[in-house]
């Protein structure tokens, strides 16, 4: 039971780091999907007349002009996530072997260095080098609660934003309004529109990290199984999953191969501890 206790202690103070960490991640793909706004100001700046308005006659092809900068936001942003849940993996997955390494002192060396994983859960990774970059890809690609995969997720976030930017460029251009002004109102839907950059940053983040951590367990013969602690803010979805007892273990005991915990709801921050066989507990 000692063993657990302080190998659980070490995974709290590793979430609670791993949280910085998504402040500067979600702070991240802001920023990288805040760089496309200099596209639509050279598109601003190529349609203005001489006084410095966009003619009407060519408020059309202005907007038109708007995909390039959507396309853009996408690969941007997908990129961006991509990188997010390449360090998020590589914190659960670091984090934890350290962890178990310096509590129970053994030695889980092998996970990080399998040359190819052979994993039930999660089964993409299977064959393949379990790196956290073919981590973070193999996430990217799996379906989620919501149905959808995280390119799916980019499309939406991507496509409002352009639905945005056409709405206020549509209203300016048909006002009269200068340049100027509309490069200040393009910069303010950016900045409205970036809780969701956020939110994707900080759900895919999550999402890499527990799988990470899930992964860590399902290679470990010394973990048996893992304990859902529900997120700081108490969401219903994730109180009510860690009140299940879906195996007899206990309320909130899970096995690694239940995927369904990594990824309960958006912006969720539950996380998982181990549960320990018994002779190393
Ligand atoms: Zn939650």
């Amino acid at each position: 039971m000692n063993n657990e206790r302080k190998l659980n202690e070490a995974l709290a103070k590793l979430h609670a780091d791993y949280l910085d960490l998504t402040v500067k991640q979600q702070a991240y793909v802001v920023g990288e999907v805040g760089k496309t706004r200099v596209q639509v100001i050279d598109l601003l700046e190529e349609y203005a007349t001489k006084n410095d308005i966009v003619s009407k006659a060519r408020l059309n092809p202005l907007l038109r002009d708007l995909e390039y900068v959507e396309k853009s936001i996408r690969t941007t942003a997908e990129s961006a996530l991509i990188t997010v849940m390449d360090e998020a993996a590589e914190s659960g997955l670091s984090g934890t072997t350290d962890a178990i390494q310096s509590t129970l002192s053994q030695s889980v060396e092998f996970i990080l260095t399998a040359k190819i994983a052979e994993s039930v859960v999660l089964r993409g990774l299977t064959g393949k080098q379990p790196t956290t970059r073919n981590l973070a890809t193999y996430l990217a690609e799996k379906t989620g609660p919501d149905g959808l995969k995280l390119s799916d997720r980019v499309w939406q976030f991507a496509g409002d934003q352009r639905a945005e930017m056409s709405n206020v460029l549509r209203r300016g251009i048909i006002r009269g309004d200068t340049t100027a002004s509309m490069v200040r109102d393009i910069k303010n839907v950016y900045s409205t529109e970036d809780w969701k950059a956020r939110r994707l940053a900080l759900t895919e983040s999550n999402t890499a990290y527990r799988t990470a951590i899930g992964y860590v367990a399902e290679q470990s013969k010394f973990v048996k199984a893992l304990r859902l602690v529900p997120g700081a803010h108490h969401s219903p979805k994730c109180v009510a999953k860690a009140a299940e007892d879906r195996h007899g273990l206990g309320a909130g005991i899970f096995l690694p191969s239940d995927t369904d915990i990594y990824s309960i709801h958006p912006n969720c921050t539950a996380y998982t501890q181990y549960i320990l066989s018994e002779e190393v507990r």
